[in-house]
């Protein structure tokens, strides 16, 4: 099947929110859409460079964000 693949950028070395020395939250909604894909599903950290602490936290934060609908859970294409 294919699918069409969303701009990746390369990936970071380092994890931003270590190296920002903040924690994801849901308020945070700029910061949070960095971390969507272009259907708005949260990217894995393998192409974000996040590390496991933060990409569980990301997540819970991510959900967050939708269930008060700051973020949508789908984008219409
Ligand atoms: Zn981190």
């Amino acid at each position: 099947m294919k699918q069409k693949k969303p701009p990746i950028k390369p990936r970071s070395k380092e994890c931003a929110f270590c190296k920002a020395k903040v924690e994801p939250q849901w308020s945070d909604v700029e910061r949070l859409k960095e971390y969507l894909s272009a259907r708005s599903k949260i990217m894995t950290s393998k192409f974000t460079g996040v590390c496991v602490k933060h990409q569980k936290r990301l997540a819970v934060a991510v959900k967050r964000a939708r269930h008060l609908a700051l973020i949508p859970f789908t984008t219409q294409e």
